[in-house]
C-alpha cells in the first residue's frame, strides 16, 4: 500500500479513472452476456454509472448497474490486492524500475481497484450479482491488512443489480467530494466511456 501511495501520490486523482473503468467492464460484461439471456437486465434496465457527493461529509459514491459480484468473486478480486490490477501495476512499476527505466506507467497500465485508497481511508463496497440472490458488502481500510465480508440485508443499501463503492475520503483529500472537482475529473479522464455518466451532490 506504501508503494501504491508513494509511487502515484502526485497522480492521486487517477483513483476516479480507474473506478470508472471497472463500473464500464462490469457494464460491458452484463451487456454482452445479456444479448443471449435478456433476463439479466430485468432487475434495471438501464445501464450507467453514478457519482454521487457528498462534500460536507467528504463521501463519493460510485454505482454502476454492471455485472456485479457474488460472495466469492467479491474474495477472488477484490480480496487481496495480489488479485487486482493493482498487482500487475505494482510488479511493472517494480520491473521497470529495476530496468532504471522512467516509463509513465500510470498511463500505460490500470492501477486498479486499489487506488481508491490513494484517496480514501475506508472504502465500502456493495453488490449485487444477477447469478445472487443475495447483496454483499466488502470493507477495506487503508490501513490495515484484512477486510470484511458481510450480507448486505439492509434495505436501504438495496441495488437491484451492480456495484456501489463508498469512499471515505482522507481528512486531505475530502476536497474530492466536491461536484466541480468529480465533473472536471470525468471529463478529463472518462471522456471516452460508453455508458452515461452522472454526478449529483447531496442536497446539504
Ligand atoms: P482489473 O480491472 O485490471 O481487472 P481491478 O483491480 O481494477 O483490476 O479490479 C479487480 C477486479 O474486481 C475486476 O477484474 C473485477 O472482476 C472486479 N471489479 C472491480 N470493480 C468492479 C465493479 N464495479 N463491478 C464488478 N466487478 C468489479
Ligand atoms: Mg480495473
Amino acid at each position: 500500500m506504501d508503494l501504491i501511495v508513494n509511487s502515484l501520490y502526485s497522480n492521486k486523482e487517477v483513483f476516479l479513472r480507474e473506478l470508472i473503468s471497472n463500473a464500464s467492464d462490469a457494464l460491458d460484461k452484463l451487456r454482452f452476456l445479456s444479448v443471449t439471456d435478456s433476463a439479466l437486465l430485468k432487475d434495471a434496465p438501464d445501464l450507467d454509472i453514478r457519482i454521487q457527493t457528498d462534500k460536507d461529509n467528504g463521501i463519493i459514491h460510485i454505482i454502476d448497474s454492471g455485472i456485479g459480484m457474488t460472495r466469492q468473486e467479491l474474495i477472488d478480486c477484490l480480496g487481496t490486492i495480489a488479485q487486482s490490477g493493482t498487482a500487475k501495476f505494482l510488479k511493472a512499476l517494480k520491473d521497470s524500475k529495476d530496468a532504471g527505466a522512467d516509463n509513465n506507467l500510470i498511463g500505460q497500465f490500470g492501477v486498479g481497484f486499489y487506488s481508491a485508497f490513494l484517496v480514501a481511508d475506508r472504502v465500502v463496497v456493495s453488490t449485487k450479482s444477477p447469478r445472487s440472490d443475495k447483496q454483499y458488502e466488502w470493507e477495506g481500510e487503508a490501513n490495515a491488512s484484512s477486510y470484511t465480508i458481510r450480507e448486505d440485508t439492509d434495505p436501504e443499501n438495496h441495488i437491484p443489480r451492480g456495484t456501489r463503492l463508498t469512499l471515505y475520503l482522507k481528512r486531505d483529500d475530502k476536497g474530492f467530494a466536491h461536484p466541480e472537482r468529480i465533473q472536471k475529473l470525468v471529463k478529463n479522464y472518462s471522456q471516452f466511456v460508453s455508458f452515461p455518466i452522472y454526478t449529483w451532490q447531496e442536497k446539504g
